[in-house]
C-alpha cells in the first residue's frame, strides 16, 4: 500500500489543504516554498557534479577522484581588462601620501623605520599541499577585496620595504609599489591581481593577503594529508566548474557531455 500523503508541511508543520497533499509535502508559504526550491536546486546541482566526476574517473581511469572529498569556492568573473589610468593614478596618489606621511612622522607610532625590530610575525609554516592548486583554479576570488582598499598597502608596508632597503627612502619604496602594478588586471579586482595572480611578491603583501583563508582553504589546512581534493565552483547553487587538485596544480574535470575522446 502507498504511504498515506503527509498531513502537514514537512518544513514548518502547518496542516496541508487535501490538494497540497496531493501535490507536495510543503505549504504554499513563501519561505517553505523557497526552502524547497533551493533543495530542489541544490539536488540538482549535487547529482551534475557526481555526473561529472564519474565521468572524469572513467576518462582519467582514476577511481580516487569519485572518493575525493569536495571543496566547494564560489564562482566568479576573471576577465583581464588593462589596468584602468584612474586606478593606476588613484593608487599612485595613495602611495606618494603614505610617502610623504612617512617622511613627515618616520616615527609616529614610536618606532623607528630603520629598526628592524617590527617586521611583523612570520608566517606560519606552509604545510598545505593543495593550497596553490585551489587558489590557481578559484582565480582569487578574496583578492576582490583589495580593490577598495588600494591592495591593502599601508605606510607599515612601506616601512617594512624600507628595512629590507636600508638606503632607500620612503619615496622609493612608493616607486617600488608603483612599480609592480601589472598592465592588465583582473577587472574591478586589486590593481594588483594580474593575469598570474598577485603581482606584488610575498614580502611585499599586508599580512592580510599573506594570510587570509576562505572556508574551502581552511578545509585544506586542516586536512593536509588529503592527496587529492575536488574543488566544485557554484553560483546560485548552479554547478559551475569543478577541477582535480593535486600537488602538481588543478585538471578541470570534462562536461559530462564532453567526456568522450575525440577520434583521431
Ligand atoms: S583563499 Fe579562497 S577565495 Fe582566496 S584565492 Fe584561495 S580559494 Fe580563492
Ligand atoms: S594578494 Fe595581491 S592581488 Fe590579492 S588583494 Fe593582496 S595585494 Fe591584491
Ligand atoms: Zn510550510
Amino acid at each position: 500500500m502507498p504511504p498515506a500523503p503527509p498531513a502537514t508541511c514537512r518544513l514548518c508543520s502547518a496542516p496541508l489543504s487535501a490538494l497540497q497533499r496531493l501535490t507536495g509535502d510543503v505549504c504554499l508559504a513563501p519561505r517553505c516554498r523557497l526552502a524547497a526550491a533551493r533543495e530542489r536546486t541544490r539536488a540538482r546541482r549535487d547529482a551534475d557534479l557526481a555526473e561529472r566526476r564519474a565521468g572524469a574517473a572513467r576518462l582519467w581511469q582514476d577511481d580516487g577522484l569519485q572518493r575525493a572529498p569536495v571543496v566547494w569556492i564560489e564562482r566568479h568573473a576573471t576577465r583581464l581588462v588593462p589596468l584602468p589610468a584612474a586606478v593606476r593614478r588613484a593608487q599612485a596618489a595613495h602611495l606618494a601620501r603614505l610617502a610623504a606621511q612617512l617622511s613627515a612622522a618616520p616615527a609616529a607610532d614610536g618606532s623607528d623605520p630603520a629598526d628592524p625590530g617590527h617586521p611583523g610575525d612570520p608566517l606560519p609554516p606552509d604545510d598545505t599541499p593543495l593550497a596553490p592548486a585551489l587558489c590557481t583554479f578559484c582565480g582569487g576570488r578574496c583578492c576582490r577585496y583589495g580593490a577598495g582598499t588600494h591592495g591593502f598597502v599601508t605606510t607599515e608596508l612601506l616601512r617594512r620595504w624600507l628595512e629590507r632597503h636600508p638606503q632607500a627612502m620612503p619615496a622609493d619604496a612608493a616607486a617600488a609599489y608603483r612599480q609592480a602594478l601589472p598592465r592588465q588586471h583582473v577587472e574591478a579586482s586589486c590593481p594588483y591581481h594580474g593575469r598570474h595572480g598577485c603581482t606584488l611578491p610575498q614580502a611585499m603583501r599586508s599580512d592580510i593577503c599573506n594570510r587570509y583563508a576562505c572556508d574551502a582553504l581552511r578545509t585544506l589546512q586542516d586536512h593536509p594529508e588529503h592527496a587529492t581534493v575536488v574543488a566544485a565552483m557554484d553560483r546560485a547553487e548552479a554547478l559551475g566548474p569543478v577541477a582535480r587538485l593535486r600537488r602538481d596544480g588543478p585538471r578541470v574535470l570534462p562536461h559530462a557531455g564532453r567526456r568522450r575522446p575525440r577520434a583521431g
